[in-house]
């Protein structure tokens, strides 16, 4: 077989359209029940034969991410390349268009899609279920990433059941002017809560009974994140966010999974031109983006061989 000389993968962000949380576990965790949905902010990671493992990243906010071993992307080129006993390595170019500490599970993506992508650069031609479980052990989002659609997680997130969805969801997602650190926002709620009683997160029947039916008014009214009160007190204009989006007839919104990213669930393209509009206006926000959902998961969109 010959080699190829450029893999590039394309992986999606994701939102939690419910987050439910329950206690922390004694390994510092929380169980979590959770209704992943993958939309169209995407994340491009290609990869080159190399001698050794390396990154580069391009986007807007490129500088926030590093370009080191804690890259995600580097830490699955390398996990995959140990389990494998891959000697080759791979120069990693990760195109950023997923917002970068923005609750969205970037960092994932850009795992699940050096997994996949170094998978066919060196040809190691694992199964996915192995690729799932590499994925797992780089972070609870990465299999996920890997799986895309909508799904339900559990355990950390890391455990997936696919969920029968019909339709395709319109989105507008606001950003943030700064980044929320995910075991900051985790701490908040543990804080909030303290002395609550908790019981065994689940997904409401009325949630996925929405999605069944593509049914985007029940679906906006079902939207749910527990992290959203501990996202709103480290970051209070997530508030005037929100609001915004309620006075302007969104069915739906939502601080997605651990912030500061609000995102807003719209009847169709004029709606959300309107809301886009309101949250520009507003200057609570760095940038508004349109998305749709649910996409598909990390995916081989170039193979060229010598
Ligand atoms: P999550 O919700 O999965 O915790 P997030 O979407 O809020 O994550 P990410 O964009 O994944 O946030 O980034 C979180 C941090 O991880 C960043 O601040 C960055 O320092 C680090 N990081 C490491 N690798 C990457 C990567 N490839 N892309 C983005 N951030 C990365």
């Amino acid at each position: 077989m010959t080699t190829p000389t450029v893999v590039t993968v394309r992986a999606p962000a994701k939102i939690n359209l419910e987050l439910v949380v329950g206690a922390p576990r004694p390994d510092g965790f929380h169980d979590l029940a959770t209704v992943f949905h993958a939309v169209s902010l995407i994340d491009e990671v290609s990869a080159e034969p190399s001698d050794d493992i390396t990154v580069t990243v391009e986007g807007t906010q490129a500088d926030q991410v590093p370009c080191d071993e804690t890259n995600l992307a580097v830490r699955a080129a390398r996990l995959l390349a140990r389990h494998t006993r891959t000697v080759t390595g791979a120069r990693l170019h990760i195109r950023k268009g997923i917002p970068v500490a923005g609750g969205m599970a970037g960092g994932s993506a850009d795992a699940a899609a050096a997994l996949l992508a170094c998978d066919t650069l060196w040809d190691t031609g694992l199964s996915r279920q192995e690729l799932l479980h590499l994925g797992a052990q780089l972070g609870s989002d990465v299999p996920f990433a890997l799986v895309g659609g909508t799904a339900v997680g559990t355990g950390r997130g890391e455990r997936l059941t696919e969920v029968p969805a019909v339709g395709d969801h319109q989105w507008v997602v606001a950003l943030a002017g700064r980044g929320l650190s995910t075991p900051a926002v985790y701490e908040e709620l543990d804080r909030l809560r303290a002395g609550e009683f908790l019981s065994a997160p689940r997904v409401s029947d009325q949630l996925l009974k929405a999605l069944r039916a593509g049914d985007p008014v029940l679906l906006g009214s079902r939207l749910a994140n527990d992290l959203e009160a501990a996202a709103c007190s480290l970051a209070p204009e997530l508030e005037i966010t929100l609001k915004i989006g309620r006075a302007c007839g969104a069915l739906g919104g939502i601080v997605s999974g651990s912030g500061p990213t609000v995102v807003f669930l719209v009847r169709d393209a004029e709606h959300a031109f309107d809301l886009t509009a309101s949250l520009t206006a507003c200057g609570s926000v760095r940038d508004v983006r349109r998305a749709h959902g649910p996409v598909h998961g990390a995916e081989i969109v170039e193979h060229a061989r010598t």
